[in-house]
């Protein structure tokens, strides 16, 4: 893999100097996004990167030569620039125009291949502009225009790609557009790319890497957990934020303290919100990805006349707008809100109890498959509750698409009094309306919740079990789940992904209970393997149905720490097992293409099952301040899912991928829980 990097670099314009003394690498292979404020150097870095203006002193070295000592036409078939505002020259189609990307591979005498056109045809698909291919250039959008632009970088095929701004003067849409099409260009090809980016919040979603620079040096690089901290922001940008983190990506989110805005009041924040630096308070590995573009904004259907529409919020002017903009949340929001309403509760031993919930816009809930380890929030009221802050995505309302990817953050502005808290949960049955095993006429879920019930109840603490104990049949409930009109099976909020394995392994303390109960139910007889479950009490066991040859053992904790049954079983069998499991990795490991690998610690080297690294050492997730979250498709024989009590579940990650070599491709890791941390 191609390595692009600078030696001690300063970058100037006449005598300003720009940039000082820069050493960095950009992490092969990886996404790495540049920060900073404006006239950061920033821009002027990537100039540099580029060969475009010339060192002052330093080095910038492609697979450790120096760029500048590269024929052009070499340089250009390894690295691609998309600069911030590209010259076409008139008259120009989109379709010649992306050809240009394959100039570098012309030679002098070999003309026009198949594979050019191939490239081209591919270039043009990826970015969405099939259909401009005839048209000029000069005829279309900002946001058309943009995606061309990218289309021929693409076209161009390099090993490393920069872009500086690639998503200035676009909409939001067209924004989240341009940077999913780098990324899929990243992830398939294994493209090194290097974009610079003004926008905080995208960059935290789409960066493998971040880079902060201020007045021309590194003030932090890292994984955007690290790197986006309130320090960093105001350092970097002067600007008061607070950290969340994003409801779609798990990833930190700024939340600006703008000079009007009303200063939370200490008293009212749960204490790790009181956090600064890279701690986060929300554990919400959310709606799929896919959603991105279709979350809504907080609002109520509201009329502005009325005064602020909730009590947190101040008035907003941005918060009006007119029915003109209004479009069917059904046809716009991959995420909606779901009334539900207990139809039934069941105790399923002393920790567990179901409740089945019914609603007739159920029919528009779910992903058109089985829902394995489907995850949905619940809204726990909060006791001050004014409104429906969820009105604009109920699936007969209408909705602003302009604002309404901002939902997330409207929503925690709330006083959590009023808007209440939200909690993940696992969708362990649905079942259409008129299924014979329904106790109404109406669609239903069943839900099972862990009543983990401390002798002291703290207000915002353990809201949710308390619900679950106290909830009668009658009472109604919000649930945020995904729109079957607009998702599919391979919906985000699906884990479960075992790709082609046979043999799997499926771990999971009592909250990982229901969803290993629904994966169970829908596994097939081909598929083998191992079920661990450790449950608090003997009688939590429960019977769960499948075709599956997967052998169910449950543990009963007693006395004992959590996980310490779940943790000395894994090992067992892991001892004998470990071996086959390994090898199967090696298969893949030499295979092809690896699978999907995200979550907090997704920056490291590739998978353990490499023989010439041995093991894998791993880096730390510090499971107090973010969440653990590795989740892949698995490749070859054998796939794991473990998931349960954060702590545990990373003991369980190091004792399989450091200590045992498994490939991390093929185990998904999922902190349901922190103990000690409410879920935000
Ligand atoms: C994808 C996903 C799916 C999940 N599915 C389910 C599910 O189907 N059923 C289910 O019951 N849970 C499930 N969970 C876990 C559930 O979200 C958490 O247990 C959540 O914290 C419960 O909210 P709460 O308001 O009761 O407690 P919180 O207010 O979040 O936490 C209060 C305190 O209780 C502790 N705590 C939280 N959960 C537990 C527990 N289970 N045992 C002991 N202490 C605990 C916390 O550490 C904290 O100190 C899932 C989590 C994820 C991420």
């Amino acid at each position: 893999m191609t390595v692009l990097e600078t030696r001690g670099l300063h970058l100037a314009y006449d005598r300003r100097e720009i940039v000082r003394d820069l050493s960095l690498r950009l992490p092969e292979g990886r996404v790495t996004i540049i920060v900073g404020a404006n006239g950061s150097g920033k821009s002027t870095l990537l100039r540099g990167l580029s060969r475009l203006l010339p060192p002052r002193a330093g080095t910038v070295l492609l697979d450790g030569t120096d760029i500048h000592r590269l024929r052009g036409k070499e340089l250009a078939r390894r690295l691609g620039l998309l600069p911030q505002t590209p010259i076409a020259p008139d008259g120009v189609t989109v379709r010649e125009l992306v050809s240009r990307g394959r100039f570098p591979h012309q030679g002098l005498f070999q003309q026009w291949r198949p594979e050019d056109d191939s490239a081209v045809a591919s270039a043009l698909a990826a970015t969405g502009t099939e259909d401009l291919s005839h048209r000029l250039l000069e005829e279309l959008s900002g946001g058309q225009r943009q995606r061309v632009w990218i289309a021929m970088a693409l076209a161009q095929q390099t090993e490393v790609l920069l872009l500086d701004e690639p998503t200035t003067y676009l909409d939001v849409t067209h924004q989240l557009e341009v940077l999913d099409v780098v990324r899929d260009l990243n992830r398939q090809r294994g493209t090194t790319v290097a974009i610079v980016l003004h926008d905080l919040h995208l960059a935290a979603r789409y960066a493998d890497h971040l880079i902060a620079v201020r007045d021309g040096e590194i003030f932090a690089q890292g994984t955007p957990d690290e790197v986006i901290t309130v320090e960093t922001v105001r350092e970097v940008f002067s600007l008061e934020a607070r950290i969340e983190t994003d409801p779609v990506t798990a990833t930190p989110m700024v939340l600006p303290v703008g000079r009007d805005r009303r200063t939370p009041d200490p008293e009212r924040i749960s204490a790790p919100e009181r956090t600064t630096g890279t701690e986060r308070t929300e554990h919400t590995p959310d709606i799929d990805p896919a959603d991105e573009r279709e979350h809504h904004d907080q609002r109520d259907e509201h009329d502005p006349q009325e005064g602020p529409m909730n009590t947190a919020v101040t008035t907003q002017d941005q918060f009006v707008t007119t029915q003109d903009h209004l479009v069917p949340a059904l046809d716009h929001s991959a995420m909606l809100a779901f009334d539900l309403r207990v139809v039934a509760r069941r105790e399923l031993g002393p920790s567990l109890v179901r409740m089945t919930f019914a609603g007739a816009d159920l029919e528009h809930f779910g992903t058109n498959s089985h829902p394995l380890d489907l995850r949905i929030k619940l809204i726990i009221p909060g006791p001050a509750a004014t409104a429906d802050h969820f009105a604009t995505v109920r699936p007969d309302a209408m909705l602003d698409p302009e604002i309404h990817a901002d939902w997330y953050r409207r929503w925690l502005q709330i006083d959590v009094e009023d808007r209440g808290w939200m909690r993940t949960y696992t969708v362990r049955d649905q079942r259409a309306a008129c299924h014979p095993g329904n106790l109404s006429d109406l669609p239903e879920i069943d839900i099972d919740f862990v009543l983990h019930l401390e002798p002291e109840e703290i207000p915002g603490s353990g809201v949710a079990a308390r619900w679950a104990r106290d909830a009668k049949v009658g009472d109604t409930i919000s649930m945020l789940g995904p729109n079957r009109h607009l998702v599919g099976p391979d919906y985000g909020g699906i884990e479960f992904r075992p790709g082609t394995a046979r043999t799997v392994l499926l771990v999971g303390d009592e909250t990982a209970v229901p969803a290993i109960g629904s994966i169970l139910e829908a596994l097939p007889a081909s598929i083998s393997g191992h079920a661990l479950l450790e449950v608090p009490d003997g009688a939590d066991q429960q019977r769960i149905p499948t075709h599956s040859g997967v052998q169910v053992t449950w543990l009963a904790r007693g006395d004992r720490p959590h996980g310490e049954l779940l943790d000395a079983a894994v090992r067992e069998l892991m001892s004998e097992n470990a071996q086959a499991f390994r090898d199967t990795g090696d298969e893949v490991a030499h295979a092809g293409p690896a699978g999907s690998h995200t979550g907090a610690a997704d920056g490291a080297a590739g998978g353990a099952a490499d023989e010439a690294a041995g093991p894998e050492e791993l880096e730390d997730v510090d499971i107090d301040a973010t969440i653990l979250w590795e989740t892949t498709t698995g490749h070859g024989s054998f796939y794991a899912w473990l998931a349960g009590e954060a702590g545990v579940i990373k003991t369980l990650r190091r004792h399989l991928v450091s200590e045992l070599g498994l490939d991390r491709k093929q185990v998904s890791f999922m902190g349901y829980w922190r103990h000690g941390r409410p879920e935000n």
